[in-house]
């Protein structure tokens, strides 16, 4: 009985030796991994060593690479995180630079008006868009200044000097009474002085 059991003992030592091959295959175990098959979402338990091969689920039977796929998204969100970190960029670049013409822009809108804007209008006759400043002149010189007539008149700028050059077309009696149409090209200063008159054909 003895010797039995020592035999049994003696059985029992190859059954350690067997206990302790599972042992060994323990870690690989520790190293398995749960997946998701690609096509019926079953879960996979597969090691991870075989993660970036070809694996096959074991619910349908087709073939899916865990990692592969896993890298791909990956790969994915950063190229579209990539563009659109470009896209932001140069939508920054831009937006910096529509900065200074913008402000120009508003500060043309908003700007104060020129001398010569002013001085416009402060002469101009706000119904027949004569200057009052010439009409003023020329009735002064005609000799019947109630027969006066304005038919026109075109504003410009000097190119220098506060000063501005209306052509004035306008009609008035001669000093042989008969109505005639005359035309004035007369330069006048920001602050209303006549500084040359000139009569010309139309
Ligand atoms: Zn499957």
């Amino acid at each position: 009985m003895m010797e039995n059991q020592c035999d049994s003992n003696e059985n029992n030592v190859p059954q350690a030796e067997q206990t302790q091959a599972p042992d060994e295959r323990l870690p690989e175990r520790e190293a398995e991994v749960t997946v998701k098959c690609d096509y019926c979402k079953a879960e996979n338990v597969i090691p991870k060593s075989a993660m970036d091969k070809k694996n096959t689920c074991a619910q349908c039977g087709r073939n899916f690479t865990p990692l592969s796929k896993a890298n791909k998204i990956t790969c994915g969100c950063m190229i579209v995180i990539l563009i659109l970190a470009v896209i932001g960029i140069f939508w920054g670049i831009k937006s910096c630079r529509s900065t200074p013409e913008k402000a120009e822009k508003s500060v043309n809108i908003y700007r104060s008006p020129s001398k010569y804007e002013m001085a416009k209008k402060e002469h101009q006759n706000p119904l027949t868009g004569a200057s009052q400043i010439v009409v003023d002149y020329v009735k002064s010189k005609m000799k019947d200044p109630n027969s006066f007539e304005h038919v026109g008149t075109y504003w410009e700028e000097a190119k220098s000097g506060d000063r501005y050059m209306v052509k004035m077309i306008y009609r008035g009696k001669n000093s042989f009474n008969a109505v005639i149409t005359e035309a004035v090209v007369v330069m006048v200063s920001f602050d209303g002085k006549i500084i040359s008159i000139k009569e010309t054909t139309r």
